[in-house]
Parts: C-alpha cells; structure tokens; sequence
C-alpha cells in the first residue's frame, strides 16, 4: 500500500509543474477546462531544472502552436505599356475618301481590317461582307503583333487598306515613315504617285483595290525587311489574300514579288510577265519610290500597268 504523504507530495509536484508550464505559454488562468491567456510577459524569473521522479506521470496535452499572421502580400506597381503595345495614332481616312482625324478608339477600331476609321455599311450575305469579316478576324488574329523585331520601333501596324473583296490587290513591300505614322499604306511621294498610277491608267480610286504590304510593320531606316521578319508576317499576308479573293495581283518592287512566289528571282528579269499565286494571276513591276528616284523607268511600268488593265477588264474587274 501506497503511503499517502508520498503520493500527496507526487499531487503537488504536478499542480506545481502544471502552473509553471501554464506560466511560460502565458496562461494567466483556467477556468473549468478553459485557457485564458494574458498578454505575452517575459519571465525573467530562472526554473531549476527538476529532478526525475521514479513513478512515471500523466501526459499532459501539449501546448496550442502559436498563431501565425499571413505575411501581407506585396502591391505591384503599375507598369507602363511598351510603347509599340499602346495603341496607335487614329487614321484619317474616312470610308472611301481622306478626311481628318479622328478619335481613336482602339487599333482594331484606327486601324480596322480594311484601313477605314468608320467601316462603310456592307449589307450582311453578300460576298463584301463575308470578305470583311474574314479580314476582321485576320486583323484580330494579328493584334498588337510582337512576332518580329520590327514591333519595337513602330508606331502603327499597317494592315492594308481598300475594298474588303477586290478584285485587284496591289502588294508592296513595308511601311515608310509616313505610312508608319498614319497607319496607313502607301501614303506620302510614293503614295500619292500610286494613286496617279491607279487613277490614270486603270481608272480606279484606292476604294476600288485592297492595298497592303509583305511587313505590316515599318523596317528602321526603310531597309529591306529580313527573311525572318518576312517569315513572321507572310502567313497573315496569306490569309489577307484568301480572305480578299482578289482576280488580279499588282506587286511592286522586288522584295513583294520575291515574297508572294518565294522566288529569288529580280524584278527586273521578272517585271511585265504574268506570273501566278495559287492560280491568281499576278503582275510584277517597279515599286512607286523606284520610280519617283529613277523616272524614266515610269515608261516601262506604264506598260506593266496596260497589261495588267487588259487582264483586269477580261476577267470582269470591279470598276
Ligand atoms: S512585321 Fe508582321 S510579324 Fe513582325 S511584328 Fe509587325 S505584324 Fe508582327
């Protein structure tokens, strides 16, 4: 049998170690089974380290883990967009004419699928709308284009502009500084000399054609652009002409005609002879800033042009 001072001694050893421990988690005291702790408190007070006892002694439950607060989460500073991710300056072309500028709403909206600010109303079911909206989805499709290197030094990617299911495309090769800025192709010298070309010997306003280029974005300091840049764009220069459909394609200069029939072959041993894409009849001849440095080529691209309005008129061409 037990003696009882011994195991009176053994009750207040553990009530003593209970309220020691209780003591250090900060417990100020219990009621019933309830810990209600009191504001953290550094004991200073030193605890001799007690000696084993023989009989072994209930397992007290062990202490609640202290409660961590989440860390508070960093706020991100807004970034600025690169400037070739902003959107671009509005055009001033109005549906079928130039006028002035207008508000820009969005590059999908500045510079639409087919280069107007305010589309022109095609009826819905006929083969202009279908057309238009396939070069809609091209131009989405496209978007903010970071595909190349030529998106770094942009200001606009420069789609194409004209009728959405012409008859006769007419293919160049980049955009210049003004083409650039106004998001538009073929704008300024050489445009306004396209323009003259068009008009005075095929008898067509730009709202008659579709105009684009091989790059939709301007090659810094108006070089050629480069076979890996031109790999980025061409397939959506491809879906440009499978959405338009055109019977006729008018390339100007070498790298528009080397692009469209991956040939290696000059414009000049290529100019003034039909060739053909995907069964399209296709004319190559001289680009208009050729011929703004070097006039008296004018005589022979006159000629490409008859040609090219001969077949154009055969084949039943939008007028
Ligand atoms: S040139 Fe073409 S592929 Fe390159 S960034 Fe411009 S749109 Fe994209």
């Amino acid at each position: 049998m037990t003696d009882p001072r011994i195991e009176l001694a053994d009750l207040v050893a553990d009530v003593h170690d209970l309220l020691r421990a209780d003591r250090e988690r900060g417990v100020d005291h219990r009621e019933g089974e309830q810990v209600v702790a009191r504001p953290a408190e550094p004991d200073r007070r030193e605890v001799a380290p007690r000696q084993p006892r023989q009989k072994p002694r209930a397992q007290r439950p062990p202490a609640a883990p202290a409660r961590s607060r989440p860390a508070p989460q960093e706020k991100k500073a807004p970034t600025q967009a690169p400037q070739h991710q902003q959107q671009p300056a509005g055009n001033r072309h109005s549906a079928w004419g130039r006028k002035k500028a207008e508000p820009t709403f969005g590059y999908e909206h500045a510079v639409g699928a087919w280069g107007f600010s305010t589309p022109p109303p095609i009826p819905v079911g006929t083969p202009a709308r279908a057309a238009a909206d396939r070069l809609l989805a091209v131009r989405r499709e496209l978007g903010a284009c970071q595909r190349c290197g030529l998106c770094e030094n942009r200001r606009s990617v420069v789609f194409g502009m004209g009728h959405p299911n012409a008859d006769l495309v007419i293919l160049g090769e980049g955009p210049g500084a003004n083409e650039d800025r106004e998001g538009l192709p073929f704008v300024g010298a050489a445009g306004e000399m396209l323009d003259k070309m068009l008009q005075h010997v095929l008898g067509l306003g730009r709202d008659k054609v579709y105009i684009l280029n091989v790059v939709k974005c301007r090659p810094p300091n108006n070089r050629n652009p480069a076979p890996d840049e031109v790999a980025a764009c061409r397939p959506f220069l491809f879906a440009q002409l499978e959405a338009i459909k055109p019977r006729v394609i008018l390339t100007l200069g070498s790298p528009a005609v080397k692009t469209l029939l991956d040939t290696s072959r000059g414009i000049m041993s290529m100019r003034g002879a039909w060739q053909s894409w995907q069964g399209v009849p296709v004319m190559p001849t001289f680009h208009p800033a050729h011929l703004l440095r070097k006039p008296e080529d004018k005589r022979l691209t006159f000629q490409d042009l008859k040609e090219l309005k001969s077949r154009y008129d055969h084949l039943g061409g939008l007028r």
